[in-house]
Parts: C-alpha cells; structure tokens; sequence
C-alpha cells in the first residue's frame, strides 16, 4: 500500500486482517445518503474516506442513496448530492445504486425470516411498543402476538403489503429477546405500514422496511464488504448482524463505526440550516458562510484542500471537534502556488504621481506568482493617478509604520519608488488624495544606486481598473458565546457579511469567470461568486486572508 511507514487507522487495520485472512477477495464500501438534505463538510470526510478505501485497496466504492422513508425525500436532493461527490472527485463508475430498487428483495428477505419463524406481525401501537420495550434497567414483555404461526404471519403480511391494514394498524417486527440489554434487540419493529407516494417506486408500496433492516439488507445485496458509518450506530452493529446472519448471506458485510467530524462553532445541523435559509438570514443552502460543500465550493474551496483537511483530521473512535482555522490552513496551502497574485483594491484612495510626465498609460511587468515561475507573468497598466489602500497611508504614522506618509519613500510592487510630498483631505478630516513624485530610475522596483526603502504597497491604475464588489466574511454564529443560546436559537454574528461595493481590480480580474480563483496581494484568496457574478462584472468572495494563527497539529 502506499506508504508502509505511516501508521495505519483503525480501519485500514481491520480491512487488512479481513484480507489477510481471505475473508473477503476485494473490498467494497459505500456512501449511503439519505436524499432529504444538501451534503455538508461531515459528509465529505464520509465520502472521502470510503472511496479513498476502496481505491487504496483497490477496491469498488458504491453511491446509494438511502431512499426508504417516502416522508422526508426530494429529488432535488438527489441532483445536489451527486453533483457534490462529483466535484469531490468520488468517482462510483457503474456503482450507483437505490435502495428503492431492493423493495422486492427486502420483502422476500421478510417473508424468509417469517418462514424461519423469525418475525412476526404485531397488532401492538406504537405507545404500547414503547411500553412493552422496557428501559436500559428493566427486561421488556412480550407481545401477545410474539406466538402467531408462520401462516397467520405469512397472511398478515401478505395483506399488509395488499393496502389491506391502516397506517400503524400492524407491523412487522424481528423476533429476538424482549429482555436483551441491548435496546434495539428487543423485537425491533422491520417494517411499517405507510400508505405513501415514493419519489421512485410511486405507489407500488404501502409498505417500507425500517432503517435498520434496510440498511445491512442494502449493503449485502451489493457485495459491500466493509459498511463503515459513524459512531451512534455502535449499538445497533448487533442488530446489523442478526439480519445479515438470518437472512443468510455467505460473505456478510461488517459495520465499522468511526467517530463524525464536528467543526467547533459551526452550525451543520441541517434544522438551522434550514431556518436561516427561510429567514433569509443567509443567501440559500449554498451561502458562503455556511460549511455545505456547495457552500464551501462557491466560497472557493476546491476538492484538494477539502481532501487535505480529511486527511488531517484522521479517522477516529473517539469525538471531536475540529477547528475552521484548519479548513483555512488546507485552503492557503492548495492555492498558495497555483493561484497567481494580482493587486486589488478593497477600500481606496487615490494617488496622485505629481512628476509623472504624462496622462498615457505605460505597461509593465509582474510575475503572476514569485514562488512559482511556472505561472508565467503579466502586463500591469501604471499611470500617473493610482488607488492604493487607504491603510497604507497615514497622517499621522506610529513609529514602526513602513508604508507611506509624508516624506517617506516606499516601493510599489512591481513598478517604481514614490516619495510622498502630501495629502488632501475633505472637511471631516478623511483623506481621499495623497500625492507623491516617482523616480523613473527605479523602473522595476529597484534603486540604480542600491538605496533601499522599507515598505512595498500594492496598488491599481485608476484609468484602466474595474470595479467590482467585494464579499468579505466572518463566522455566522458569535465565536466568543458560543453556537446557542439560552433558548436554543442560533448565537448569530451580525458581521458575517461585509459587502465592499467600492473596489478596484487590474484589468485582468474583470474576465475572472464563476469559481476562479486568485491571490490578492495582501488582502487574501478570493473567488468569483458563482451566483451573482456577470460578464465582464465578476464579485468577488473572499475565501480566506493571508494570516493565520493556526499551527498544524503535532503528528
Ligand atoms: P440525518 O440526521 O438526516 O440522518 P445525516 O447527516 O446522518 O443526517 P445521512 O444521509 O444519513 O445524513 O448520512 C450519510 C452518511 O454520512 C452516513 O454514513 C453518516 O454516518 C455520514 N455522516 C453524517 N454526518 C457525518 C459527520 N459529521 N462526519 C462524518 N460522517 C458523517
Ligand atoms: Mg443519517
């Protein structure tokens, strides 16, 4: 495999013992979604994980979707969640599976374990199963149906999938140990009445399995060897078992249980999604701000740096939560050398080069990307008016400040040495023009006589910039309370947007198309909105800014 020296998760030691021991020739695994929500970055590391698997050993790796519960399911659902495994680069080939397509199966499989007198209909309703189920202390009673005979159940179950029997009139349950410690082996209910249009099988069924009968049923039937899902279901793994035992399949999948991904502070929880999105607290399921993949893709996250913060993360038995600011630190770390560095600006003044001897534009050039020449340069228009930020000037500078103020000289970047000689301000004080004299003899950005400045500032030409809106944000929920509140509602930041309408760009950017993404010097990587992006007119969403505090996590 592929690097014997790093040491392998607890998984990849379980499926190299199974190999080892001719358990199973070739792996498979599996994602299974249930179609009724948009794919957030929990489900990726789940995604990411199986099919890493099943390419690491070689192996197949399944898309199904889970579609057993008519109640919650869209279509529209089914649309999104394939195009984000897509993008993340999980690729099923021929594998793409519904569990809808096995409700013939699973009802075979039902009627067998009737035969094997091991279900049985049940009149019970649900508050008397509940009852009878006992508690974590105390054994449940048996249900007075528990002894039908075989026939009785075979015609009971005949005439529930008929439409013969109301909503929650009968069910099906498995007949196991009423005084089982183990909760979900007390005659778990397997299938249910539901008289229910379903998105794919319409209304062939009144019936529908329960989840934890469908699920192992779904997974054998298609050869999946190792069914790996997230803690909460280590207590139904017995259960899991039993159906894949006495149904009787002859290479039974294993469930392996690792712990979810929790980002700390981070809402995911698709109920509070959902409300913002009503509320039109945030712009739709897909809002920069939220961590969904389309949301993190339209901020301008790509599938390596989501890749990398999973694999960071590593697989785990115990829960935890992960940090945003490594999100972050995987972004930086992918685009740093392969997105080129252009100068944009966020909140301008203009500057004026008194000595510049014409009103004509001259090019010069820049490299896209220091760090990596392979990214080529550019021609940048300079002229004699110029914005730069309105932070890299100051009245009235402290002592350690590099940038311009009257009577310093700084460089900027890629063009000449300017020396400051004044500034206009209006009434209130704010400055709006500063004024400078260029030295022609530092074309380039370098004095002939080796004299060295302190400072390089960014700049843009007012003549020939675009401008362009700019999105700036910051976590949704307040950091320093905390996600809740008291009363359970979301703990919002009322600065996660900021919209800058007042921005410039070089030339260059105004082409930049949906999803492209760039440096901008000093101020961060940023990607054009995928939504509101226009030709010729792209805004811009910040992605991440250059700084960061985070420390990767010692191995
Ligand atoms: P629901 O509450 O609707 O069941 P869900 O997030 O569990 O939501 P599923 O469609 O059932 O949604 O999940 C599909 C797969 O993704 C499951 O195998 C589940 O274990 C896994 N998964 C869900 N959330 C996370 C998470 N935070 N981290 C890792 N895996 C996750
Ligand atoms: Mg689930």
């Amino acid at each position: 495999m592929e690097n014997e020296a790093v040491s392998r998760n607890f998984i990849e030691q379980i499926i190299d013992k199974d190999l080892q021991e001719g358990k199973y020739e070739k792996i498979c695994t599996r994602f299974p979604p249930e179609p009724n929500g948009y794919l957030h970055i929990g489900h990726a590391k789940s995604i990411l994980l199986n099919y890493g698997l099943a390419q690491q050993y070689h192996g197949q790796f399944n898309m199904r979707f889970d579609d057993t519960n008519p109640t919650k399911e869209k279509v529209e659902f089914v649309e999104s969640i394939k195009a984000d495994i897509q993008w993340l680069g999980a690729d099923w080939g021929d594998h793409l599976y519904f569990a809808s397509d096995y409700f013939d199966r699973m009802y075979e499989a039902a009627v067998e374990l009737i035969k094997k007198g091991k279900a049985y209909v049940c009149d019970l309703s649900a508050e008397q199963i509940r009852e009878y189920r006992g508690t974590l202390t105390e054994p449940g009673k048996e249900s007075p149906y528990r002894n039908r005979s075989v026939e009785e159940n075979l015609a009971l179950f005949e005439a529930m999938k008929n439409g013969e029997v109301e909503d929650g009139a009968k069910v099906l349950r498995a007949k196991i140990d009423m005084a089982s410690p183990n909760m979900n082996m007390r005659d778990p209910v397997i299938y249910r009445v539901a008289h229910m249009h379903h998105h794919r099988t319409g209304d062939k069924w009144c019936i529908y399995p329960m989840y934890d009968f469908a699920h192992p049923l779904e997974d054998a039937f298609e050869g999946v060897t190792h069914s790996i899902c997230t803690l909460e279901f280590e207590d139904h793994r017995p259960l899991y078992d039993w159906v894949v035992r006495e149904v009787g399949f002859e290479h039974p999948p294993k469930q392996i249980e690792f712990a979810k991904l929790y980002l700390t502070n981070v809402v995911t929880g698709k109920r509070y999604i959902k409300k913002l999105v009503e509320e039109g607290i945030v712009d739709g399921w897909d809002d920069p701000r939220l961590v969904s993949i389309a949301a993190l893709r339209r901020r301008g996250f790509t599938p390596e740096s989501i890749k990398m913060f999973v694999e960071l993360c590593g697989v785990s038995k115990a829960n935890s939560s992960v940090d945003y600011a490594m999100l972050e630190y995987c972004i930086r770390e992918d685009l740093k050398l392969k997105k080129p560095r252009m100068m944009a600006i966020l909140d301008p003044v203009k500057l004026v080069i008194d000595n510049y001897p014409s009103d004509d534009v001259e090019y010069l050039e820049a490299a896209n990307n220091m760090e990596n020449e392979a990214l080529g340069s550019r021609q940048i228009p300079f002229g004699k008016e110029l914005y730069i930020e309105r932070e890299d000037f100051m009245v009235e500078p402290p002592r350690k400040y590099k940038r311009l103020f009257v009577g310093t000289e700084v460089r900027l970047m890629n063009a000449y040495f300017v020396t400051c000689t004044g500034y206009e301000a209006d009434e209130n004080g704010v400055v709006h023009t500063v004024h400078c004299t260029y030295d022609p003899a530092t074309k380039g950005g370098n004095a002939p006589d080796g004299r060295k400045v302190k400072g390089t500032i960014h700049w843009v030409s007012a003549a020939k910039a675009v401008p362009v809106e700019v999105r700036l944000y910051e976590n949704i929920i307040d950091e320093a309370k905390g996600v809740y509140n008291e009363d359970g509602s979301l703990n919002l930041n009322p600065n996660s947007l900021t919209v800058l309408k007042n921005c410039y760009v070089e030339p260059a950017l105004a082409e930049a198309k949906p999803y492209d993404s760039f440096q901008f010097v000093r101020n961060g990587f940023f990607c054009a909105d995928s939504h509101d992006s226009k030709e010729g007119a792209p805004v811009f969403n910040r992605i991440v800014s250059l700084k960061s505090s985070f420390k990767l996590p010692k191995a």
